[in-house]
This record gives C-alpha cells, sequence and structure tokens, in this order.
C-alpha cells in the first residue's frame, strides 16, 4: 500500500477545505487536501451564489452579518475575478412588514454596513420586473460569486506552494494512537487503490459529512445539523441585481442573478443524511409561488434546473434538540476535539458560509497553530491567489467573457480559404505594408494565390483594407478592380475544363453580385 507523508491533511474540497490549504500552505505547512469527489462537489457547488453583503442577517444573527460586511468588503479585494459586483436590493413586498425596514437599516447601522433606502420608483427603475406593489427598498454591497472559480483559484494558490490536492480520495478511516489522530487511510475513488497517510494534524473542513469523519475518531455527537435548501435557476436574468424581501430570513426570499440565469432559493428543512436531500414539488412550488412575490410572471419564465444542498449548521449537541434549522446561527465554529472530547491533532470546523470562507480558514489554521505552539500568522488577507484576467483589473461583469471572445474572434474571421488567411493576419499585413495595391498584400501573405484564384477573398480583403483606413470607398473599387485585371491576365489564355468553370463563378461573383462594372470610379476591368 502507498505511503504518504505530510504536515497537514485537509480533508473536503469546498470553499472552505481550499481555503484552508491555501492559508496553510501559505504559512509554510506540506499540505494534502483530499476530497472524495470534484472540488466543490458538496455543498460549495450547490449553494445560491450569493456574496452576501450581511444585510440577510443583520436583525437576526448581527455576529453572522459583522462577519459578512468584513468578508464581502476582503473578497473584493482579494479574488474579484470570482465576484460580479451585481448590489443589491432588499425589498419590502406587499406581504412584509414596512417596519422591518427600520430595524433592517438600523441593524446595518450597527453592523457598519453601508445600506441606503431609495425612492420605491428609482428601485422600478433600476429593476423594472420588480414587484410595482412594493413599499420600501433599499441598497446593499450584495455581489455574487462564481464558486468553481473560487475553489479553483484557491486550489491552484495552494498547489503552487507545495499542496498536493488529492480529489476522488476519499478519507475512509482515521488513525488514532492513544489520544491523538495520526494519520487516515484514503480510497482513490477511480481506482480503489487505498493509501495510508502520516500526518501531525487533520483539519476536518467536510462540512456537512463532518460528523462521519468525527465518528472514524470515535468521537459522537459534534453537533452538525444539517439544513436542507433547494434552489431552482431560470433560464435568464429576471433581475441584474440581487433582489432580498427585506423581512426576516424566510423561504425563496432573495433571487440571484448568477452569469446568464437568476436562482431563487432557499429552503431551509433539517436533513437527517447530507447525501440524502431529495427535491419535493411542493418545495418547487412554494420556490416559484415566492418568485412570483418578488417578480410577477415568474413562473411564465422557464424553470431550468433545480437542486439541493445542504447546510453544515453548527449547535452543540449538549445545547439540546435543533427544531427549526433556521434559528441556528450563520456564524462558524472550530470545534476544539482535544478539549471537547480529548482526542488531540484533530479540528473541525462547523457552520459558517461561502462568503466567510477564509475568515473560517484562517479561524481553524490558527487553532492548530496554537495547539502545535507555533508562530505562523495568516497571510491570507493581504496575499492574492492567482486568478484570471476574467475582470481585467476588478470584478468581473456579465459582459466580459463575450467582450474577450469578440475580440479575438474577429480575428479568427477566415478571409481566404484557400491559403488560410484571417482577418487579424491580414489587417497586420495591410498596416504592415502601408500600401493601397491588393497585388502587394497578395505577394505577402499569399492572398488570392490559392485554386480560386481571389474569387471568395478578394471582396472580403477590399472591405477589411476600406475598414483599416487605408482606402475610401472610391479608391477600395479602384484596388479591387486593378487586383481582378491583374488575376484575369494571368487566367484567360487557360479557360478551359474546371478552370473556366472557376472562372465563370467567379465572374457571377463580381459581376453579377457586385456589379463592380459599375462602382463608382468609372474604370472597367478588362
Ligand atoms: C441551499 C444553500 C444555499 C446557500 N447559499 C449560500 C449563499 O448564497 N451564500 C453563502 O455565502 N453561503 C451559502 N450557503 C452556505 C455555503 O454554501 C456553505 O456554508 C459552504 O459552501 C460550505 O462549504 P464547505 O467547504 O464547508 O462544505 P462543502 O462544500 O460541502 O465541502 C465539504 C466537502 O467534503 C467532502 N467530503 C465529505 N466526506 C468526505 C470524505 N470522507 N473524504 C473526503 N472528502 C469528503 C465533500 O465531498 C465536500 O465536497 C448555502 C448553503 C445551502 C445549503
Amino acid at each position: 500500500m502507498a505511503q504518504l507523508k505530510a504536515d497537514v491533511l485537509v480533508i473536503g474540497g469546498g470553499a472552505t477545505g481550499t481555503g484552508v490549504a491555501w492559508d496553510a500552505a501559505l504559512r509554510g505547512y506540506d499540505v494534502i487536501l483530499a476530497e472524495r469527489g470534484d472540488l466543490a462537489e458538496g455543498t460549495s457547488g450547490r449553494f445560491h451564489g450569493l456574496l452576501h453583503s450581511g444585510g440577510r442577517y443583520v436583525v437576526k444573527d448581527p455576529v453572522a452579518a459583522e462577519e459578512c460586511v468584513v468578508e464581502n468588503a476582503a473578497l473584493r479585494e482579494l479574488i474579484p475575478d470570482c465576484i460580479e459586483d451585481t448590489g443589491g436590493l432588499f425589498v419590502t413586498t406587499p406581504d412584509d412588514d414596512p417596519a422591518y425596514g427600520d430595524s433592517f437599516l438600523e441593524g446595518c447601522r450597527k453592523a457598519n454596513l453601508p445600506a441606503e433606502e431609495i425612492d420605491v420608483a428609482e428601485a422600478l427603475r433600476r429593476e423594472p420586473r420588480l414587484n410595482p406593489g412594493i413599499k420600501r427598498a433599499f441598497t446593499v454591497p450584495d455581489a455574487s460569486i462564481d464558486v468553481w472559480k473560487t475553489v479553483s483559484t484557491l486550489s491552484r494558490g495552494a498547489a503552487a506552494h507545495g499542496a498536493r490536492i488529492l480529489t476522488y480520495h476519499k478519507v475512509i478511516d482515521l488513525h488514532v494512537s492513544g489520544d491523538a489522530v495520526t494519520g487516515a487511510r484514503l480510497r482513490d475513488e477511480r481506482t480503489g487503490e487505498e493509501l495510508d497517510l502520516e500526518t501531525g494534524f487533520v483539519l476536518n473542513a467536510s462540512g456537512a459529512w463532518a460528523a462521519q469523519i468525527c465518528h472514524m475518531a470515535g468521537i459522537e455527537d459534534v453537533g452538525v445539523v444539517p439544513g436542507k435548501g433547494i434552489m431552482i435557476a431560470m433560464n435568464h436574468r429576471l433581475v441584474g441585481t440581487v433582489v432580498n424581501r427585506c423581512t426576516m430570513p424566510a423561504d425563496g426570499d432573495i433571487l440571484v442573478p448568477i452569469r446568464t440565469v437568476s436562482v431563487i432559493g432557499t429552503t431551509d428543512i433539517r436533513a437527517t443524511d447530507p447525501d440524502e436531500i431529495p427535491v419535493t414539488q411542493d418545495e418547487v412550488d412554494q420556490m416559484l409561488d415566492d418568485g412570483e412575490r418578488l417578480v410577477p410572471g415568474f413562473r411564465e419564465a422557464r424553470a431550468m434546473r433545480v437542486w439541493a444542498g445542504v447546510r453544515p449548521l453548527f449547535q452543540d449537541a449538549r445545547a439540546g434538540e435543533v427544531k427549526d434549522t433556521r434559528d441556528v446561527s450563520r456564524t462558524h465554529a472550530v470545534v476544539e476535539h482535544k478539549a471537547r472530547d480529548g482526542i488531540g491533532g484533530l479540528l473541525t470546523m462547523s457552520g459558517g458560509k461561502l462568503t466567510t470562507y477564509r475568515l473560517m480558514a484562517q479561524d481553524l489554521v490558527d487553532a492548530m497553530c496554537e495547539q502545535l505552539g507555533q508562530d505562523r500568522p495568516s497571510r491570507t488577507r493581504h496575499e492574492r491567489p492567482p486568478g484570471d484576467d476574467d475582470g481585467g483589473a476588478g470584478t468581473y461583469t456579465i459582459g466580459s467573457r463575450l467582450r474577450r471572445r469578440e475580440k479575438t474572434l474577429l480575428d479568427e474571421q477566415l478571409i481566404c480559404e484557400c491559403e488560410l488567411i484571417g482577418r487579424g493576419k491580414l489587417e497586420e499585413a495591410i498596416r504592415r505594408k502601408g500600401t493601397a495595391d491588393l497585388d502587394d498584400i497578395r505577394r505577402h501573405v499569399r492572398l488570392g494565390m490559392g485554386p480560386c484564384q481571389g474569387g471568395f477573398c478578394i471582396y472580403r480583403a477590399t472591405g477589411i483594407m476600406h475598414g483599416v483606413e487605408r482606402l475610401d470607398g472610391e479608391e477600395a473599387a479602384h484596388a479591387l478592380r486593378d487586383f481582378l485585371q491583374e488575376r484575369w491576365k494571368g487566367v484567360w489564355p487557360i479557360l478551359y475544363g474546371d478552370q473556366l468553370r472557376q472562372a465563370r463563378l467567379d465572374d457571377w461573383i463580381f459581376q453579377g453580385l457586385l456589379d463592380v462594372e459599375h462602382l463608382p470610379d468609372g474604370k472597367v476591368p478588362a
């Protein structure tokens, strides 16, 4: 059996686990991350897509709200290409109590969350599909976040600092020696091969599956309460801003625009098994009704896909039975198994939000450093993991991919099929040669020298020459005719068989379609 060794084993490849791997690797630890599936195949890849401003929690869960305020701002600096700055609105629908808006504003003020009440008319101007019956509207810095890009960015960053990211590797057992965890048994889910890992510490970032990992170390009742939620993606952006109902957190009260779609969610029901989270028809109907409350006509849009995720909510089992998972705080907790269960070498992260993954990772690795008696401060608040240019210098916008694509799409456009000359190459040749003569370009890039002898490409090339401002209309017509005349000289003495057919086709194009004889400069090709 293969043997591996590392300072730290991180279990789970969601936002928390990859954040932990990035944090620990930056502090100089030799890290292995084991994920039983692909990165973000758990809850992270099944969430609602919202980078919380904190507004949702300001009244009910102020600590969670404050964490979101701080981390929302931090992530905009650190991983801007993973974030779309959609902005957010909290709106009082006809079914909501307008007085909640006052508590909301007061909560925002206390949490340091920049919120502002705007006229209903202004909210409707910004979001014309919104329910015209809304009574109040507030702006907040909500945003949407692309989780797949986030976990890939974090894991690439960790790998660049030596971390080994083992996807499709399930932790099937923990090795406990005396009163400490000393390693783990992993199984490669694709080959069935098992590996043994010796490690100084295990950081359990397996989210809703945390209790299963703890059982492997003989720890019961770890206090993870799985809260199931469903979401439905609609086939386009019904809104461009995140729209929240301005009320105590409830079901179906947020509509998030993500890339080209919008997602309504969510419910919160206690689940027993994080791998068994079926979606019921009642839940779907409820979500569609809730969408209708925010955007009348919601049901008429195409519901494209429904899915469920399971929140890893933390409430210590010793605190008593959880009846309503909405009452469990959205803050996170590091479970110190040494103090709590007498087992060292193991820490579990529980609770939290995707929005606060960085802080959660920092707290978990801080707790490990403290147990190890090592002073290695976190660097993730200022060090940026490797990103891409999706957003240029800032956050990405809905049009950024299209803009990038269009930039190169034109360059790739094929102008001469015979000689495979693209628009980019042709434009570059026209600029470099600085000529108004298409024959010069022909010699330079072999334009029109293939089997069609310019029949298909030369009128396109003439248009491009006009487009790059070498020629005005009349000069372009003149250049085209000169070129055709020059070609014709070499063609007419051999006009028989297939070449005659090609010449007739060219003639139809130039005389029949373009009527080159009557283009405005009076000269006629021979
Ligand atoms: C319906 C819903 C909507 C949400 N919406 C939002 C939102 O809009 N904004 C927000 O900030 N937060 C939101 N959240 C919360 C957020 O999604 C979670 O807090 C976060 O994704 C948890 O990430 P994680 O890495 O801790 O867990 P996960 O992403 O679940 O990662 C844990 C990983 O551990 C792996 N694993 C399990 N067992 C093993 C094993 N034995 N060996 C190896 N790997 C294992 C799993 O495969 C999984 O990939 C939402 C949650 C839900 C359920």
